[in-house]
């Protein structure tokens, strides 16, 4: 039975494609059959992640975001990347309300809801310049059927 799957995509980092990041993932992760609130969860932490990545990472112009979803089992990790400007003081950023656009209506949640709606979020450095944020989430209504992958290939 095959139970793993890999998807990666990469786009501009224009709020244009805020959507289409959510609905590609979540399309991605349907074949785990996950609960309609699972699958919620997991759009509203990728909005985060991508939002952050084009409101934050390239304050100069144009820039790009990369997407890897990887399922095993009933495990989603998601990985979102960009080469922008990075964060120096990883703590302090995840703190709840540590915003620095407080002028954009920003509310500095971004990383708080990610840890909300996700078992695990985790952030590096993306090589030498930008952010690469790793979340994880285990489905648990998630029912793998055999020759899943295989028949919508
Ligand atoms: P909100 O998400 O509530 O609109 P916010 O984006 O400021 O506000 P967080 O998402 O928690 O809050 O992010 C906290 C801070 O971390 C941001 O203000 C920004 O300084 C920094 N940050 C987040 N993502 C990135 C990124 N991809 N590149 C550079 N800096 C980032
Ligand atoms: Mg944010």
């Amino acid at each position: 039975m095959k139970q793993d799957n890999f998807m990666e995509v990469e786009f501009k980092a224009d709020s244009a494609n805020e959507s289409f990041a959510r609905v590609c993932v979540a399309s991605f992760c349907l074949p785990l059959n996950p609960s309609l609130e699972e699958i919620s969860d997991i759009k509203t932490a990728v909005s985060e992640a991508v939002t952050n990545a084009i409101v934050h990472a390239y304050p100069k112009g144009d820039g790009v975001v990369r997407m890897r979803v990887q399922l095993d089992k009933n495990e989603v990790t998601i990985t979102i990347s960009d080469d922008g400007i990075g964060i120096k003081d990883f703590k302090k950023a995840r703190e709840p309300f540590y915003t620095t656009k407080p002028d954009e209506e920003r509310s500095g949640m971004g990383f708080s809801v990610m840890e909300t709606f996700m078992d695990d979020v985790q952030l590096y450095k993306n090589g030498d310049k930008g952010l690469r944020v790793v979340m994880r989430k285990i489905c648990n209504s998630a029912t793998l059927k055999e020759g899943t992958y295989a028949e919508r290939r």
